[in-house]
């Protein structure tokens, strides 16, 4: 498969085009964002890590029958996946409160939530990614309400295989941000699941191991997700 033109630049990976008009190249840079893109810096090793733990991540969704867009790592940093047409939400779940939904309710960070709570947020830096719910996507078009329902049943059954699988690694899955678009008239989960979108903590001291650590200068930001996957059983190439 041949990498080809530039398609779209986010804030931590960058999309090309292939031979393939079904197929996309899915790179890992090294950048870090937070804060919408306020706050930017490289770290080293992170397009490699992120790439191999999505990989990881992805790979162990579809196995347990969740289709998602991607096909496989084609180099350290680099991965195949399908083109899919993006809804512009982002699908949040949360089994902890903290971050932004502390500063909008005034909660204890940290507390249990049971059930775990769902939102949706518009993908739009501009607009600082505003919060939004189903009435707003249905009354602008952004998806239809199977669509929605879809997301929603994905993103929960989500919750369900990766909470267990990093409470056997001693860690909390916090929250996390999953992104779908449609392929083949399929709602397929897209982006990816990696640190830089999820919130882990450890079991017993509830220090962070995601990109909580460079949103807050904690330090130590790639270590902290290489040990998250060294948990998980993931060999990482750093060649
Ligand atoms: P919060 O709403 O508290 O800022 O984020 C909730 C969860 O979704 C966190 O795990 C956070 O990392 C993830 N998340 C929300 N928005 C974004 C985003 O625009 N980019 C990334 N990488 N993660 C996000």
């Amino acid at each position: 498969m041949e990498k080809q033109k530039l398609l779209a630049q986010g804030k931590a990976k960058s999309m090309y085009e292939t031979d393939s008009e079904s197929v996309l190249l899915m790179e890992f840079r090294d950048d870090a964002s937070a804060f919408d893109g306020k706050k930017m810096s490289a770290l080293n090793n992170k397009g490699k890590v992120n790439n191999q733990f999505n990989a990881f991540i992805l790979d162990l969704l579809a196995k347990q029958g969740i289709e998602t867009h991607f096909i496989e790592t084609i180099s350290t940093h680099e991965s195949l996946v399908k083109k899919l047409d993006m809804f512009p939400i982002e699908c949040v779940v949360r089994n902890r409160a903290t971050g932004s939904l502390c500063r909008r309710l005034g909660v204890e960070d940290g507390l249990i939530l049971d059930p775990p709570l769902f939102e949706f947020f518009l993908k739009d830096d501009a607009l600082g990614d505003p919060l939004i719910n189903e009435n707003h996507i249905l009354s602008f078009k952004w998806a239809s309400q199977s669509d929605i329902d879809e997301m929603k049943r994905l993103t929960f059954q989500v919750n369900e295989i990766l909470r267990e699988l990093f409470d056997k690694a001693n860690l909390i899955l916090v929250d996390y941000k999953l992104e779908f678009g449609k392929f083949e008239g399929r709602v397929l989960l897209g982006d990816e699941f990696t640190p830089d979108g999820c919130r882990l903590w450890d079991k017993d001291t509830l220090e962070k191991l995601d990109k909580d650590r460079f949103r807050q200068d904690l330090g130590d930001v790639i270590e902290s997700y290489q040990e998250v996957a060294n948990r998980l059983g993931i060999e990482i190439n750093l060649d």
